[in-house]
């Protein structure tokens, strides 16, 4: 298989490429799942915009910079700011139907961090209806959008990027992609966690195949935890997500005995940035050692929460709470990381041939804190920026398949017992639950250095156990036609979800102060002689 570009991901970021690119060449996006399974799909908030009169640019570039507390990057930042209304202009062109308000101007909402109102939205279901429009763009321009196909490894042929390694989970079948660009847009890392708003595809695998290369990957340690998320029932492993718009709209944080928290932690109550209120919840069920808080919507009247919230509505009395009649149970969960690959402001990685654009990346915007409703923005708009004129240059040498095919059984291995090929999916999931435990325990919203140490020994541990069984098992199921399909699917992502979250734990260890949303017991404060303007960038010596 043989194409220009090469799309991983059929997100936002991914999907926005692929339809610039076409002008440029064919266009091929891979998706491990179905097209629509995606964080983005499950935005509910919206995508922030400096639209209004009242509003400005400079507004929303200040607002950024004062969340990300001093690492972002301000030409990143600048850029996003200013081509918002462009892409929202686009994006409605296509056909999103954003929300208007009577007067057929956008119903702005307002999220926590933001000085204005700045969300354009659609109700509740924004990411939903971004998601449709693109993937019907995608089809209507001949795009190729091949699902259940996931990318294992990256292909890389004197220092040059050329294709991917891949697995066809409906065909059972490994497979190698040549491209002349390759295109990174993986998405999140969420699913590294016990509790998650994300769903089970976030699980770092874009990172993680280019830390594998080589590539710089940055600010790992910076985990946006949203701190409303339903507690109890969980949909096929994601906690639901409150959207932080009821917050916006007056939504009051309560404990389990009916008494508002948030003015004891920061004057601007809910609407404090999400850490502070990630943090604030966290500290309230360590008091009072309850397992939830409540998030009373009760105010709104039932009018306003079916109208403005119907998904929200819907899922609340799904899961067995009435949000007209009751506050709603709610914990934090895992919801978004800043850092990722380290990529320059038009997607390139430090390999020629390689780009990446989305969650997956670390385009400095976001710096220690994301604002609500940026990162949508931040796909689309860097998405849209990604450089496409090396395609015109750069040919597909002829490449011999048998040297591929030996690249990509492992070399290394070190077992000689190969006697059994059978995969116990249960091996898989036993480890899976393991590190999603550790990494919540250890290494969530209130970290300190002893259990940041254990979770480091422990994962590493882990890593080297898995690294096995992959080589051992992969190495055989590449040449056996009796391979078991999802049991090598769970394990490629498995060996994912280990290395990222040694990256976060790494990066967490690395960073010796407080900012942010990393907050570390041991040093509670800022040290801005020493982080201030610090990345914490990890690199891979031995590729
Ligand atoms: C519940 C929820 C609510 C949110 N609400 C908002 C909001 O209101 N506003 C906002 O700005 N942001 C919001 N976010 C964050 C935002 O949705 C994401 O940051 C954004 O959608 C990321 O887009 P993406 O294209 O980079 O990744 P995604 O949309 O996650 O897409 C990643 C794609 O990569 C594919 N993939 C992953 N690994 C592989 C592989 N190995 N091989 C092949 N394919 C692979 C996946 O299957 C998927 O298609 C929310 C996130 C969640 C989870």
């Amino acid at each position: 298989m043989q194409t220009d570009f090469l799309v991983i991901g059929s997100g936002i970021a991914g999907l926005t490429f692929a339809l610039d690119a076409r002008a440029y060449g064919r266009v091929t996006v891979i998706t491990k799942k179905e097209s629509n399974e995606t964080n983005t799909n499950y935005a509910q908030g919206g995508i922030a915009a400096a639209i209004s009169p009242s509003d400005s640019i400079e507004s929303h570039i200040k607002d950024t910079l004062l969340a990300g507390e001093g690492l972002c990057n301000p030409d990143a930042v600048k850029i996003m700011a200013t081509d918002a209304s462009h892409r929202i202009a686009k994006l409605s062109e296509m056909g999103v139907e954003f929300t208007k308000s009577h007067k057929s101007e956008f119903d702005l909402g307002k999220e926590g961090g933001h000085s204005a109102r700045r969300i354009i939205h659609t109700k509740d279901r924004t990411g939903e209806a971004i998601e449709t429009v693109l993937i019907k763009e995608v089809h209507k321009n001949g795009i190729d959008l091949l699902e259940h196909c996931l990318a294992i490894d990256l292909i890389i042929e004197d220092g040059k990027c050329i294709g991917v390694w891949g697995f066809d989970t409906n065909r059972n079948e490994f497979f190698p992609f040549l491209a002349k660009s390759v295109i990174i847009a993986t998405g999140g890392i969420g699913s590294i966690y016990l509790h998650t708003t994300n769903p089970g595809i976030a699980t770092g695998d874009g990172i993680a195949m280019a830390y594998r290369a080589g590539v710089p990957v940055a600010n790992m340690e910076f985990i946006q935890f949203h701190p409303t998320s339903f507690y109890g029932k969980k949909i096929n492993g994601r906690a639901f997500l409150l959207s932080e718009a009821l917050r916006g709209e007056g939504g009051i944080l309560k404990t389990k005995d009916g008494c508002a928290f948030m003015e004891k932690y920061d004057s601007r109550k809910e609407l404090a940035p999400r850490d502070i209120v990630a943090r604030a919840v966290h500290s309230e069920l360590k008091e009072k050692g309850d397992d939830y808080v409540l998030l009373d919507i009760t105010g709104f009247g039932a009018r306003k929460i079916i109208d403005k919230f119907p998904n929200i509505y819907k899922h609340c009395c799904d899961l067995g709470v009435d949000p007209t009649k009751e506050p709603i149970p709610v914990v934090p969960a895992a919801h978004y990381v800043c850092g990722g690959i380290v990529v320059d402001m038009k997607g390139k990685t430090n390999i020629p041939g390689l780009y990446a654009t989305g969650e997956a990346v670390c385009t400095g915007v976001h710096g220690a804190n994301r604002l609500a409703s940026n990162s949508l923005l931040e796909s689309v708009v860097f998405a849209h920026r990604v450089d496409k004129s090396m395609v015109k240059d750069s040919k597909i040498e002829k490449l011999k398949i048998e040297d591929l095919e030996n690249s990509m059984q492992s070399t290394n291995s070190k077992l000689t017992d190969k006697s059994s090929n059978h995969l116990e999916e249960k091996v898989i999931s036993d480890y899976l639950l393991q590190i999603k435990n550790l990494m919540w325990e250890q290494v969530g919203i209130v970290r300190n250095n002893k259990e940041l140490q254990e979770a480091k020994n422990k994962i590493s541990k882990y890593k080297s156990e898995i690294e096995e069984l992959y080589h051992k098992y992969i190495e055989i199921a590449y040449k056996s036609p009796l391979r078991q399909a999802i049991a090598t699917f769970q394990l490629i992502e498995l060996r994912n979800v280990v290395t990222v979250a040694s990256l976060v734990i790494e990066c967490a260890l690395i960073r010796k102060e407080s900012r942010g949303l990393h907050f570390n017991l041991n040093y509670p404060e800022k040290d801005e002689l020493q982080y201030k303007k610090r990345d914490t960038i990890l690199k891979k010596l031995d590729k």
